[in-house]
């Protein structure tokens, strides 16, 4: 079969092949077909695509012949055969009206960020290979827009305390913000509804802030679920007790399909000192705070709102590798050993990913939302 790579649309500039895992795909009797300049923004460039046994083509051709198409983002997508195959992040639980017209059309559409969170799919889990990037870039922002310095520094001139950091959620974004403020000299504090998390976060060497109670999320397979009124009340005056005394505070709560948790007030943040800076992550869903904006930055009483869910494309090359070896390692279930598409419905990964399939929506959270 030909598998076909689309060139993303600005402002994304992560790709969904990188040459190495086109090498792969090859050796695997499927035949690649590259957007000419589709790694462009990433760094990687038609001739390295071409010498790992890619051919170049254009868009046209790929969406006219390919049976399969990548793309990261759903934006460009939607243009292939009737019939062919997408595989991309396409937030279907959002963009459930596009799923309808997808399935109308025939496509059979995998979206990576409905993989089921169980360990044989780690390895194919983007959210999880982007989030870890998100969460080293949160921190290095916030370094970079904060008014003061992170470690601890005695000098002559005289001494500067270590910066304050509050994260909240301990997911992979989280704990790898955690692992980055640590290494920048940060004293770290952290919250999760997932008391799981714990010992953790200990371990990377911050402290857990407690609050009794929470919603059980053992059972919604590795994603969060939403807490009730009073646990929230009680999580916010708790919160905002440790968010006067932070400098930064980076946030990362995202639960699947709704708007992310409000967990940082405007009271709460009226209450931070000018020169502090808040990253949230969630910003792509409605945001952790009161007043995130996706994609921009508010200034409220000297403090920085940055709501940026784009962070992954300010790494594109590492981002990009990571992204293509998750699709190389889902392809793997679909593809034979004769690079023929094969899909076996009884294969939970398969079937969890799977969101429209003959001509109708498969996914039962998404056909639930009524198309
Ligand atoms: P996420 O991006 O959906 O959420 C980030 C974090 O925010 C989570 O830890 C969540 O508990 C937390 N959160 C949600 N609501 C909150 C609230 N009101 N207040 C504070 N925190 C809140 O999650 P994620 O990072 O993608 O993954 C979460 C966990 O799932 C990981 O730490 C990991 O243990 C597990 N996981 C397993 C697999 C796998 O087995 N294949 C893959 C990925 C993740």
């Amino acid at each position: 079969m030909v598998i076909g790579v689309l060139k993303e649309q600005a402002p994304e500039t992560r790709v969904s092949l990188v040459p190495e895992v086109v090498a792969a795909l090859v050796k695997m009797n499927v035949t690649v077909w590259v957007e000419s300049g589709a790694g462009e923004s990433a760094f990687f460039g038609n001739d390295a695509y071409t010498a790992a046994g890619a051919a170049i083509k254009s868009a046209a051709d790929i969406n006219a012949q390919a049976d399969m198409v990548l793309t990261i983002q759903p934006g460009n997508a939607g243009h292939a055969r009737p019939g062919a195959v997408l595989m991309g992040v396409y937030q279907p639980l959002f963009n459930h009206r596009q799923m309808q017209q997808w399935a109308d059309k025939g496509y059979t559409v995998f979206s990576l960020d409905t993989i089921p969170r169980i360990t044989r799919a780690q390895s194919m889990d983007v959210l999880s290979s982007q989030a870890n990037i998100a969460g080293y870039k949160a921190v290095l922002l916030a370094a970079y827009s904060y008014s003061r310095y992170f470690p601890m520094f005695m000098t002559a001139a005289g001494s500067i305390p270590p910066a304050k950091v509050l994260i909240l959620g301990a997911g992979v974004a989280g704990l790898q913000a955690i692992a980055t403020a640590r290494r920048l000299g940060a004293v770290v504090e952290v919250f999760d509804t997932r008391p799981a998390v714990k010992e953790e976060v200990m371990s990377l060497g911050a402290k857990f802030v407690e609050v009794e109670g929470a919603a059980d999320a053992s059972k919604a397979g590795g994603y969060a679920v939403e807490q009730t009124e009073d646990f929230q009340r009680r999580q916010r005056e708790k919160i905002h007790e440790h968010a006067r005394k932070s400098d930064i505070i980076i946030t990362t709560a995202q639960i699947p399909g709704r708007k992310a948790p409000i967990l940082i007030t405007r009271a709460m943040i009226e209450d931070m000192r000018a020169g502090s800076v808040i990253i949230d992550l969630a910003s792509v869903t409605g945001g952790n705070t009161d007043l995130s904006e996706d994609n921009k930055t508010v200034m409220h009483n000297g403090v920085a709102i940055v709501g940026n869910s784009a962070l992954p494309a300010t790494t594109p090359s590492d981002a990009s590798k990571l992204y293509a070896k998750n699709v190389l390692n889902f392809a793997k279930l679909i593809i034979d050993k004769d690079g023929g598409l094969n899909l076996n419905w009884e294969d939970d990964i398969v079937k969890g990913t799977a969101i429209t399939h003959g001509g109708n929506i498969v996914n039962e959270r998404v056909a639930a939302l009524g198309g």
